[in-house]
């Protein structure tokens, strides 16, 4: 396919209150969130016309926000219907959705206490993160690059810096020939994939990281919810890559990865087996539903 680059490109996109032609949406050089990475960002998926968890991607947005020092100056039901929005905007009923909010270009230097926070959201197709034969499932290489300790990065901050060593890892990965990559977290545990949290079937249980340094993803705790339905045992704990030896099954879930069998980590093969395949047909059902059945199924 080729690659056509996002300036290049015909759209809507909203920006600070207004849609705008997808063309004329350009930043100014001197921005601080270029320059200090004070930016915050979501990744949301519309299928059959629905944003799936929209209130739960604005709020880990607001939130993110907050854990860099900022308030982004709109409410949630704002932000709701300005990702609604953008997406009727660009005719799409299925696709990706970016809102990014950033620190402007008043100051530029490490302190920005008086920069203006800026909101943008865009959105394109995406048809699947990892390719159309993902189902024979992905190959991991192992990351360099570590989950930091959260005293050392705002690991809780759907923040732009923190994609830094995930571009590292996922490049590194890639050029050997991978999918990407699985990093470990600073004390050596088993933490998630660059952009998408990991799930490790034991003995038919489903056994996943302690988010403690990494994000929570709005995926992963809706694939909790489906395990459970499911009756299938879910075990949120700390993990060892010691472990891999007695693991059967292994798959991502995030919101572009959606829910991805993974076949090999480093030296570790697996085959995507029952428990996978029951919890991708489940999310692929689940995405489809009308927002209020999304949340009654997953509350039960
Ligand atoms: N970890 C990272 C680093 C991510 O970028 C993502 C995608 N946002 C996730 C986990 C999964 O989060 P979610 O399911 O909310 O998309």
């Amino acid at each position: 396919m080729a690659l056509i680059p996002f300036d290049d490109r015909d759209g809507m996109i909203w920006w600070d209150g207004a849609l705008v032609p997808w063309r004329d949406a350009k930043l100014h050089v001197l921005t601080h969130g270029l320059h200090y990475a004070s930016a915050v960002f979501e990744g949301e998926r519309a299928y059959a016309g629905h944003i799936f968890r929209l209130r739960e991607h604005t709020d880990r947005l607001l939130a993110s926000g907050r854990i860099l020092g900022f308030d982004i100056p709109y409410t949630a039901e704002e932000i709701d219907a300005a990702c609604i929005q953008t997406l009727a905007a660009n005719g799409l009923t299925e696709g990706y959705l970016r809102p990014l909010a950033w620190r402007g270009s008043e100051m530029l230097a490490v302190s920005a206490q008086h920069t203006k926070i800026h909101l943008a959201i865009a959105c394109w197709q995406w048809p699947s993160y990892f390719g159309d034969d993902r189902m024979a499932g992905i190959k991991l290489a192992w990351a360099d690059w570590r989950r930091p300790d959260p005293r050392t990065a705002p690991t809780a901050s759907k923040a732009a810096g923190n994609y830094m060593t995930g571009t590292l890892a996922k490049h590194k990965a890639e050029s050997e020939g991978f999918a990407d990559a699985m990093m470990l977290d600073y004390r050596g545990q088993l933490a998630e994939a660059t952009g998408a949290n990991a799930f490790f079937v034991i003995d038919g249980a489903l056994h996943t990281p302690t988010p403690d340094c990494f994000l929570d993803g709005i995926t992963r705790r809706a694939v909790v919810g489906l395990a459970r339905r499911r009756q299938i045992p879910v075990v949120e704990r700390a993990m060892h890559p010691e472990e891999l030896g007695r693991v059967s099954e292994v798959f991502l879930a995030g919101t572009a990865a959606e829910v991805t069998p993974v076949r090999q980590i480093g030296e570790h093969h697996f085959s995507p087996g029952q428990i996978t395949e029951v919890l991708v047909r489940d999310y692929t059902d689940l995405v489809r539903l009308p927002p209020d059945e999304v949340s009654t199924r997953l509350a039960a």
